[in-house]
């Protein structure tokens, strides 16, 4: 495994993390979700993905099971906080009483003393942002939480709390968690540009297009049977990238990877990992073979001339 520094801190997490959406305390049954987080172990991966509302706590009570056995110090645990836990109107956002409840409530759930990376799941526009900067940052003094984190922010909302961090001196966001992968690429525009010049890392979501990008979906042809396509409970998430005109990528990419003598996650994967600023590609794996074929694209190189016949493919319409 490769490790990169996390932002402007002195963290180090593997280029490929695990995370637990859709999967882990989901559709994924415990035995194969406990040996699939240690598959991801004993191949180096150290950088764990959950939150709050992933199956509404069963994900955390899934992946603190299955860390539990290894020294709290061998692996980085991030979660996140915002959207409803219940139904009344303050079990949601950002509000300093949400916070704090739900950090807490994550850490027993976990298992663990403190938590690694703290995301904002999304920016609450009902609550100031230096209300939740100072709550976070009250959470860190009390060596709850170490890192301050956000998940599909917008630059200019980034920037802002960037300002307020420096004018009020408290804890700096040092990751952000956008959604990036050979389909979209909105980071490049603002995010990227901004994460470099302010020591920011992006840990990226969705790099496979939630397994569009592995090859396994053809045009024509029937869904394969226990992937995330024919689960009722998931199937909505993935049909935005089921599209005639992404599987006709999809399948013009698999030539690509063939020609390179590897597969086609790991093709996606090691595009991704071209960014400087990308930390970590952050896979979602329903069993360990997943990983183990994920876990490969660390060792790909992309010349030059491969990102040219990727772009062709990319941007043509
Ligand atoms: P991916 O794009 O990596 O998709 C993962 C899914 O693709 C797997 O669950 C599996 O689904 C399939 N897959 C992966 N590898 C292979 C392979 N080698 N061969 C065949 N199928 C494969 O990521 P996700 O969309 O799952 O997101 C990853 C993580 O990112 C989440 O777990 C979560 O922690 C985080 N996330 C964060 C969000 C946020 O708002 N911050 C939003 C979404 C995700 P299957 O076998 O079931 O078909």
């Amino acid at each position: 495994m490769n490790y990169r520094k996390l932002g402007r801190t002195g963290l180090k997490v593997s280029e490929i993390s695990l995370g637990s959406w859709l999967t882990y305390g989901n559709t994924t049954e415990k035995q194969t979700a406990i040996q699939t987080i240690d598959k991801a172990y004993e191949l180096g991966i150290n950088f764990f993905d959950t939150a709050n509302v992933y199956a509404r706590g069963e994900a955390e009570l899934v992946v603190g099971e299955a860390l539990r056995k290894y020294s709290r110090e061998s692996y980085v645990l991030a979660t996140k906080v915002f959207w409803p836990m219940g139904d009344g109107p303050n079990d949601r956002g950002l509000s300093r009483k949400h916070v704090f409840e739900q950090a807490h409530a994550s850490l027993k759930r976990l298992g663990v003393d403190y938590i690694d990376i703290y995301y904002c799941h999304r920016f609450d526009p009902e609550t100031p942002i230096d209300e939740t900067l100072r709550t976070i940052e009250d959470l860190v003094r009390q060596g709850k939480v170490l890192y301050v984190g956000v998940s599909e922010w917008t630059a200019a909302q980034i920037a802002q709390a960037l300002h307020v961090s420096d004018r009020y001196l408290l804890d700096r966001i040092v990751v952000n968690q956008p959604v990036y992968n050979m389909f979209n690429r909105y980071i490049e525009k603002e995010i990227i540009p901004l994460g470099e010049k302010e020591g920011i890392s992006q840990v990226v979501f969705s790099p496979l297009a939630q397994g569009v990008l592995t090859g396994k979906y053809k045009r024509g042809a029937q869904l394969p049977e226990g992937s995330r396509a024919t689960d009722p409970k998931t199937n909505m998430h993935i049909s935005k990238y089921l599209t005639d005109d992404m599987l006709l990528k999809a399948e013009q990419l698999q030539l690509i990877a063939n020609e390179m003598d590897i597969t086609l996650s790991q093709l996606a994967l090691a595009w991704i990992l071209r960014q400087p600023n990308v930390a970590s590609a952050l896979i979602g794996a329903s069993r360990p073979s997943q990983v183990e074929e994920n876990v490969k694209a660390i060792e790909v190189q992309l010349p030059a001339e491969i990102l040219e016949k990727i772009e062709e493919i990319l941007g043509a319409n």
